[in-house]
């Protein structure tokens, strides 16, 4: 009897557990994809950008000889109506970690079983999954470094390859049109604009992960806080969609390993920042919503959006150039580099005293590389309240740190126009990926600072000292 392989953020045919465990069970297996509450909900860019996906990993399917069925609805029914349809006796999938995902799964396996179908899910999305790491106490971890060790040394097993061939039922069936989905339509705002920068499915994630370790990884460490160097792996968006898979940008990493480097382990580091954020979602899942630290829950935040100085800060007109310079490169491509995303939240928390849920529903709606645990686990880095944070009075000063990694401007000249006599197509595109309701123009004057930078530090820190909280 057929196995339906339920896809979710784990659009990839290599080192696919549910996948590969539904081929060798025998019998047809029949890839589907639901269009549910969890889709609907996400933001535009993401959204929009999971729309390819899907799109292009129907493809690979059919180049397999297979298929990729679309259904619309609550998992549950629509899963229970596609077992009666196909005689489907086996439902697989990949895990995830959040707790919306947890909710929904964990439902749907129980009803499933008790209909007497056989439902397994399997790893993959982390290197290693929440509850397996653990400290010597038995409890969780809040603090970074102590994470990477306990799992540097760890045996990461070998990714598994793409199935040769994946058997096809003798009938399939209906599936509904990805066009009549009209995923991400929000971003007519300037798709035109961001999808020359996006690089789309396991092919081309493959591609970019090899092109990395074959002739960046040895400068990475060098380059990787450089943001106006191509120095870092880009895999952020496709890891996002599960395109790639974490394992196999661990193993590549090893492979490429030179003796006496240690430019591999850093690209592992980082990779494993991803799975502490995840090991911190799935233990404390208030991370993605709540002061990860309550006692932040007292301090005077700006939660107004409507005021000038958020507004500003979203359309990349805070006069503060790397700020803007990050802000605009988001628009434009729908990523945004580490040391900016860095930069501009501690300006938007600091030195404006915004919440972060601000700058995180914002990222939510604009990143196309947009990862709930990497982006709730940054902002609270970044504005103080996370576990392992920056301390808030360690406020990033956007124009030293201009200094120290733009230092001939490189960045800020790519991404803003105003004020310059031959602006860079890029800074002219930002102009083009706006809402027009935004009525501002490359020929316009440069902004002052919405607040100046020594300012918002003295009033962030004096606001900090004088809690109460
Ligand atoms: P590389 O340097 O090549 O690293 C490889 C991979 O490791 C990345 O793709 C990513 O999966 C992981 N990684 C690297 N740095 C981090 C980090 N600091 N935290 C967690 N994982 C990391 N990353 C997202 O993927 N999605 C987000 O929505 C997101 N939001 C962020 C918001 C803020 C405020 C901050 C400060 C950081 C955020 N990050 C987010 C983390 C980081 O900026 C990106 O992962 C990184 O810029 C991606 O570029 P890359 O793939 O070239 O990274």
């Amino acid at each position: 009897a057929p196995t339906l392989v339920w896809f979710r953020r784990d659009l990839r045919l290599s080192d696919h557990a549910a996948l590969d465990a539904a081929v060798k069970r025998g019998g047809p297996v029949i890839p589907v994809f639901i269009r549910d509450r969890a889709v609907d909900a996400l933001g535009t860019a993401p959204q929009w950008r999971l729309g390819l996906g899907v799109g292009h990993h129907a493809e690979a399917l059919k180049d397999k000889g297979s298929r990729l069925i679309l259904r619309s609805g609550a998992a549950l029914p629509e899963l229970r109506r596609l077992i009666e349809e196909t005689g489907a006796r086996a439902v697989y999938w990949m895990r995830a970690y959040d707790p919306l995902s947890i909710e929904r799964d964990s439902e749907i396996k129980s009803a499933l079983k008790d209909d007497g179908i056989k439902v397994e899910s399997f790893p993959g999305h982390v290197l290693f999954e929440p509850w397996t790491v653990e400290t010597k106490t038995g409890g969780y971890y809040k603090v970074y470094t102590p994470f990477w060790r306990a799992v540097k040394d760890r045996e990461v097993p070998e990714p598994l390859s793409a199935p040769s061939r994946i058997p096809t039922p003798e009938s399939w069936p209906d599936s509904e049109t990805l066009d009549d989905w009209k995923l991400g339509q929000g971003m007519d705002r300037g798709a035109d604009i961001v999808r020359p920068f996006v690089r789309l499915g396991e092919s081309a994630a493959q591609s970019r992960l090899g092109a990395f370790t074959g002739s960046k990884l040895e400068d990475y460490p060098d380059l990787r806080d450089l943001p106006a160097r191509d120095g870092t792996s880009n895999l952020s968006e496709n890891l996002s969609l599960g395109e790639i898979s974490p394992a196999q940008c661990w193993h590549a990493a090893r492979r490429a390993e030179q003796p006496g480097s240690w430019a591999a382990s850093k690209f592992q580091q980082e990779v494993v920042w991803r799975d502490f954020a995840y090991h911190l979602m799935w233990h404390t899942p208030q991370l993605l919503e709540q002061n990860w630290r309550s006692e932040w829950d007292a301090f005077p935040w700006n939660e107004d959006e409507r005021r000038k100085e958020v507004i500003a800060w979203k359309q990349g007109r805070t006069g503060i150039p790397f700020v803007d310079a990050g802000m605009r490169e988001m628009y434009v491509t729908g990523r945004m580099h580490n040391r900016a995303r860095m930069v501009v939240a501690s300006y938007l928390t600091k030195h404006l005293m915004c919440h972060w849920r601000i700058g995180q529903k914002w990222f939510e709606d604009c990143l196309i590389d947009w990862d709930p645990a990497n982006n709730a686990m940054g902002w609270q880095w970044s504005a103080g309240s996370g576990p392992d944070a920056t301390p808030y009075f360690r406020v990033f000063n956007p124009v030293t740190q201009l200094d120290r990694f733009d230092g001939n401007r490189a960045y800020t000249d790519r991404w803003i126009a105003e004020g310059k006599s031959n602006p860079s197509d890029d800074a002219l595109a930002y102009f083009k990926a706006i809402p027009r309701s935004w009525t501002i123009a490359p020929d316009d004057t440069y902004p002052d600072p919405v607040v100046d930078a020594a300012e918002g530090r003295k009033r962030a820190l004096d606001a900090y000292e004088n809690r109460d909280f």
